[in-house]
């Protein structure tokens, strides 16, 4: 279906969450908005329970499994709550109220632990807050882990700082033989995932995966059935495991839209085909910037996302001009998270090499025009 709006082009959308979508997806919800392959329904009007949406959640986990190599002994679960539910929900279900364990790296594992700190003994083990203001991960040697912690919580990407895991860390060989929890909302499905050191995996879809309103949760089968008295049954990994994500009802069209995005990364060639449009999207941006004597981003080159990417203009009062001629020029939502400044180009799968292309052309000129 042509898309009418974009006889032209359509913009590319920089946006760090809701964030942009494959067209094709976009356009086959559309096709099938008001009737589900001939079932006189669309999917909003299904019951969750009926054969119909079964079919379309069944297909959906099958994909995601099979995406992201998921092994037998790992529930999926589709919830509620999105990223900071599951800052709650992770505690209240695996801490046992004892110890946890926090990496902070930026803005979201920062807050990751000041909420799990209503439910359990939650303890910053490293930050990178004061070296620079989040520009790199703590080395791994430093971190204080405690004896007896039930997990150790990491952010796999800081959507706000441009920071990023490049492999995740051996918790075994710091002599922690403990769960890792990764939140890895914002670089789900660019990168393949170690579930060798893996316990909790969690991350909300408006991303990488499709439409706010589910989160995907994949857990270890050993650490459901744990949940702390208090856990609301709705949270409960047990409950809603047991449901296959149908304790209450789920969100049912965004399940639907993840399930579709799930079928467009499979048919472009899987997760390895996403890291390797991921790479060249971020490198071409990196290296443009890190030369251009104009732009700069300031994060510590190895761990630098290639999902996030933000830079700073010369001066802020460049910030207004540059997001005018950016939007005038079919590049949206490209200013920066307010606790930052400056400017963010989020670059998830969705996001064609193209873009990434129009928008070096407009850094270019703009800094021509200003420098
Ligand atoms: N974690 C990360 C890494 C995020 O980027 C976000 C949202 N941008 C969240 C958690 C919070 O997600 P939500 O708004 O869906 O609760």
């Amino acid at each position: 279906m042509p898309h009418p709006a974009t006889a032209v082009r359509r913009p590319y959308n920089f946006a760090a969450g809701p964030a942009t979508l494959p067209l094709p997806v976009l356009e086959q919800a559309a096709s099938e908005m008001t009737d589900w392959h001939g079932s006189g329904m669309g999917v909003m009007e299904m019951s969750h329970r009926g054969s119909e949406f079964m079919a379309i959640y069944t297909e959906a986990e099958r994909d995601l499994r099979d995406l992201l190599a998921v092994p037998e002994n790992f529930k999926i679960l589709f919830m509620q709550g999105g990223g900071i539910g599951e800052n709650a929900i992770v505690p209240l279900n695996v801490s046992r109220a004892g110890r946890a364990d926090f990496i902070v790296s930026g803005s979201w594992s920062k807050k990751s632990s000041k909420e799990a700190a209503k439910y359990c003994d939650a303890a910053v083990a490293a930050s990178s807050e004061d070296n620079g203001g989040f520009r790199t991960i703590p080395p791994v040697a430093g971190w204080q882990l405690r004896d007896g912690t039930e997990y150790v919580h990491i952010c796999g990407n800081e959507t706000i700082h441009g920071v990023e895991y490049q492999t995740l860390p051996d918790l075994k060989a710091l002599g922690h033989d403990v769960p890792l929890v990764v939140d890895c909302s914002s670089h789900i499905l660019s990168r393949p995932m170690d579930w060798s050191r893996i316990g909790v995996a969690f991350a909300g879809a408006q991303k990488n995966v499709g439409m706010s309103g589910v989160t995907l949760v994949f857990v270890r089968e050993d650490l459901i059935g744990r949940a702390l008295p208090i856990c609301p049954s709705a949270f409960d990994y047990k409950l809603v495991a047991d449901a296959d994500s149908m304790f209450n009802t789920p969100p049912t069209y965004a399940i639907y839209i993840a399930g579709l995005v799930f079928k467009w990364v499979k048919a472009q060639g899987g997760v390895a085909e996403m890291e390797r449009r991921a790479v060249e999207r971020s490198s071409l941006l990196y290296r443009y910037i890190d030369g251009s004597g104009f732009y700069r981003n300031e994060v510590d080159p190895a761990v630098r996302s290639r999902m996030n990417v933000p830079f700073f203009l010369p001066n802020d009062a460049l910030n207004a001009p540059f997001l005018e001629g950016a939007k005038a020029a079919g590049l949206l939502q490209l200013k920066g998270h307010k606790s930052v400044g400056g400017m963010r180009a989020s670059i998830y799968n969705a996001m064609p090499v193209d873009g990434v292309r129009v928008l070096l052309e407009y850094l270019q000129a703009f800094a021509r025009q200003h420098g």
